[in-house]
């Protein structure tokens, strides 16, 4: 059912090459520190100077947009290869998911393929449950797997230059006997490096991050015609929606591997988690996607609103999706618990 677990060929990830403290903090406040002090602007800015509608509309629109491109894009397609699409809206996926700054979508997705490989059990990347007994280490592996997991995989840091050593001949990278999380990461991804075109648009990845945030700016000082309307659009639409986002998308992580239900017979922790599929766009029904996660869709039930999954319908109703991959209704009542 599911490609991309097929062709993980990765073992754990080794625990030797450990990152120095001092590079630890340096990288937790370039991806995390500085998103969060953003966050702490706009909230002092929202209590001097309250919020206008403009911001709200920029927030928002960002906010869809780059979580679009994550659970849409880097999760969906390039992730899990749930449909097909155009060279277009392959390529507006790809900048999308990148303005959201998780990493590229090379990155992103041989991470995510490896948690799929190795979910819950010895190997798992940002497991919050993972040799974790009692309550007291039960919450230290939820922060952990919330704010600290990737400063424990040295590849996190050393895969952009990694990439862009090897982007000319993918296939050395894949058939190389090298034993580093960096090798073992593109092996988990023969179908994505092997594409010349993603891998040029997938190495411009910080270009993509800074339009992120010259987009909201752009928009907001065109459309009040002053810098002080750039300004703003930069902090709701550029700083505040990338933290929100990318701690959303970080909750996917400890959340749903925590906290909600477990409705089908999964072997990992993953639960389904209303709250989070709203802020994700439909990662939260975490249970229903780690027992197929093959399937383009997460919404099993009536209830359960899958707005990604709305997209791809839309798209595949104008004839702009295809072979959308979906489990048949004898196939999910099968792993129903009892
Ligand atoms: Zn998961
Ligand atoms: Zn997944």
């Amino acid at each position: 059912m599911d490609a991309a677990a097929e062709i993980v060929t990765v073992g754990p990830p080794t625990t030797s090459d450990r990152l120095s403290l001092a590079r630890k903090v340096f990288l937790f406040f370039m991806v995390e520190g500085l998103p969060l002090l953003g966050l702490l602007y706009g909230v002092w800015l929202f209590l001097h100077e309250g919020i206008r509608w403009l911001d709200v509309g920029l927030f928002v629109g960002m906010y869809v947009a780059t979580m679009t491109g994550i659970e849409l894009g880097f999760h969906r397609y390039f992730a899990h290869r749930t449909f097909e699409t155009t060279r277009p809206i392959r390529a507006l996926l790809l900048i999308l998911g990148s303005m959201a700054g998780q990493g590229s979508t090379l990155l992103w997705s041989g991470l995510h393929r490896w948690h799929h490989a190795h979910t819950d059990i010895p190997g798992d990347i940002h497991s919050p449950t993972l040799g974790r007994q009692g309550w007291w280490q039960r919450v230290r592996g939820f922060f952990w797997s919330q704010f600290l997991w990737y400063l424990d995989s040295p590849a996190v840091v050393l895969f952009a230059r990694f990439m862009n050593r090897h982007r000319a001949d993918p296939e050395i990278a894949l058939s190389s006997p090298e034993d580093t999380q960096e090798f073992r990461i593109v092996r988990t991804m023969p179908d994505l490096v092997r594409d010349a075109w993603l891998v040029r648009l997938n190495q411009r990845y910080g270009l993509w991050v800074l339009l992120g945030l010259a987009l909201p700016a752009v928009l907001g000082g065109l459309l009040t015609g002053s810098w002080e309307g750039a300004w703003r659009g930069l902090v709701w639409g550029g700083f505040v929606r990338f933290a929100l986002v990318q701690q959303a998308s970080f909750a996917v992580n400890s959340v749903t591997h925590t906290l909600g239900t477990q409705p089908l017979a999964c072997r990992d922790d993953s639960r389904n988690n209303g709250v989070m599929a709203v802020l994700t766009l439909g990662a939260g029904w975490h249970n229903n996607h780690h027992t197929f996660p093959g399937s383009a869709f997460t919404d099993f039930r009536w209830y359960q609103v899958d707005i990604s999954g709305l997209m791809l319908r839309a798209l595949e109703k104008l004839g702009l999706a295809w072979d959308v991959r979906r489990p048949s209704p004898e196939s999910i009542a099968a792993r129903k618990r009892p």
